[in-house]
């Protein structure tokens, strides 16, 4: 289904992404992780266009193109087919949470008014908000906030839903919620590429674990291979350090 290969991204002189391939297949759930500054986020970014790639090609079902030379057409194509979860939610503070996950729908979408309403309330429902449609983000918790973004996300129906890091700045007590939402989803069948160090949500529901460390895939398997087993000495040693 989505397939990149080969790709390259650096940052000045800084290289981020040193020649990185992925293959996703419908309703896969890949997670990725590895410490801070590996290149995690801009990798997720170049998947969809938020960052140009210097080299590399995606392939997404019927689409084929160089990552840094694609076509305004085929990015709008290849971004109706994606939805980023973000590290920090990215909700509009003016908005309620049933207005913010109408946005795409109206606008990215030109879904009219009336039944972009309908899905966008649907999905709040799906994520456990039912009762907060008509609030503002400053009056929901992280992990309401962050559930309004796992909203607008499935709301759009993507093919494949890119989340980075969503539960890494909430509070202990938050996480969990958001993670339920984000098995649920898993075990619907969603292809997911979950960029996270949650070990207990890997272990659960990811078919695939690549441990990223300086730009490359030093290590990929089942998350039994990855966490019982990692065969690198960078993955061990990462290992030990968040498990601490
Ligand atoms: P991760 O998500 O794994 O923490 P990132 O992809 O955010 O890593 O960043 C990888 C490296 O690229 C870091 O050293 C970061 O400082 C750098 N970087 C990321 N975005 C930019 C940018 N827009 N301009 C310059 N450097 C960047
Ligand atoms: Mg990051």
């Amino acid at each position: 289904m989505l397939k990149i290969t080969d790709v390259h991204k650096s940052f000045g002189k800084l290289q981020v992404l040193k020649g990185i391939d992925l293959t996703v297949s419908k309703g896969d759930v890949i997670v990725i992780l590895g410490p801070s500054g590996s290149g995690k986020t801009t990798l997720l970014r170049c998947i969809n266009f938020l960052e140009t790639a210097d080299s590399g090609t995606l392939e997404f079902d019927e689409i084929k193109t160089p990552l840094n030379k694609a076509s305004k057409k085929i990015i709008s194509s290849v971004r109706k087919k994606t939805a980023f979860v973000f590290q920090n939610h990215n909700l509009f503070n003016n908005k309620t949470a049933l207005e913010n996950v109408m946005e795409g729908l109206v606008i990215g979408r030109k879904i009219p008014k009336t039944e972009a309403e309908e899905i966008a309330k649907k999905a709040l429902d799906k994520v456990g908000l039912s009762d907060k449609y008509n609030n503002y983000p400053s009056s929901l918790s992280g992990g309401q906030q962050q559930r309004v973004g796992i909203a607008r996300a499935i709301a759009v129906n993507p093919d494949v839903i890119l989340f980075d890091e969503p539960t890494s700045a909430l509070d202990p007590e938050l996480i969990g919620d958001v993670l339920n939402v984000m098995k649920t989803l898993a075990n619907e069948g969603t292809t997911m590429i979950v960029v996270t160090h949650e070990m207990g949500f890997a272990k659960e529901v990811a078919d695939k674990v690549i441990f990223m460390d300086d730009g490359v895939f030093v290590e990929q398997g089942s998350p039994e291979e990855i966490f019982q087993n990692p065969k690198e000495e960078r993955t061990k040693q990462f290992l030990k350090r968040i498990l601490k």
